[in-house]
């Protein structure tokens, strides 16, 4: 082969391999500029998902059940209506506090017994009407022999935040959320319940607990957390722990004496 022809292909080879590097890099950039993009856009989707969730915090949780009837206002699945009104939320009036609904952390009982509300821990904060039934039911109970009192009423947020922490440290989470409530999830701070007597199971087979099970929603107060309705309410059982709701709503849970859960009967969820 004459040298000036062997020379011209090695030139000829050494173009093609530069346009072939060339092209590489350029295939290589491209492939990352995508990679970026998608990434970018599973990122915008991630904020999407979020804002979408925070609108419907302590509202929908799963939007199956329930429907959008206007701005801020739902219908569950059993077709009660779902409203919030300040951070609070309310089901055909009744205000709702559980694992999927919170209270502002600053919410403190608007019409307490006591006139104001002084502290983070307070019998005589809880709500007006709902002390002025526990005083019938409790002076009722009491001609009969029975002995009952509240031993834990309005928990303010910060209360609940120290209560929560030492029960988690003790227990670890997922126990602690069986029978304690995180901080603005807890129905103490709406001064609406309150837990009687032992504030533990031994209450069950007391007199005064058996007494309270058959007739507390006569004075309208509920057994907040039923037995075998765990599932619903996302907590144990305590026959020491009564909401006040009125009476019309209270005979309608207390059901014939098989208590229903105020989840269960306004097709509500209780899940963090
Ligand atoms: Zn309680």
């Amino acid at each position: 082969m004459p040298k000036r022809r062997k020379k011209r292909k090695t030139k000829l080879l050494g173009v093609v391999l530069l346009f072939i590097f060339i092209l590489i890099i350029l295939l290589g950039g491209l492939i990352m500029l995508n990679n970026k993009n998608k990434d970018n856009i599973s990122v915008k989707n991630e904020i999407k998902k979020e804002k979408v969730t925070n609108n419907l915090d302590k509202a929908p949780v799963d939007s199956n059940s329930y429907s959008l009837l206007a701005d801020g206002e739902y219908v569950t699945e059993k077709g009660y209506t779902l409203k919030k009104d300040k951070g609070i939320s309310y089901v055909d009036g009744y205000m709702i506090v559980n694992k999927t609904y919170s209270l502002p952390s600053d919410f403190v009982p608007q019409n307490p017994y006591s006139g104001s509300v002084d502290g983070d821990w307070c019998i005589n904060c809880i709500d007006k009407e709902a002390m002025e039934a526990f005083k019938l039911m409790q002076s009722d109970a009491k001609t009969l022999g029975l002995n009952i009192y509240i031993s834990s009423g309005f928990r303010g947020y910060n209360r609940q935040v120290t209560l929560y922490n030492n029960y988690v440290n003790r227990d670890g989470v997922e126990a602690a959320d069986r029978y304690s409530a995180r901080p603005g999830h807890s129905e103490h701070q709406s001064g609406l319940c309150f837990d009687l007597n032992s504030i533990d199971d031994s209450f069950t087979y007391t007199e005064e607990g058996k007494w309270i099970n058959n007739n507390a929603h006569l004075y309208g107060f509920i057994i907040r957390f039923p037995k075998g309705l765990e599932n619903e309410t996302g907590y144990q059982y305590e026959s020491w722990h009564l909401r006040y709701v009125g009476k019309d709503l209270a005979m309608k849970i207390y059901n014939n004496g098989n208590w229903l859960s105020l989840e269960g009967y306004f097709g509500l969820s209780s899940v963090y």
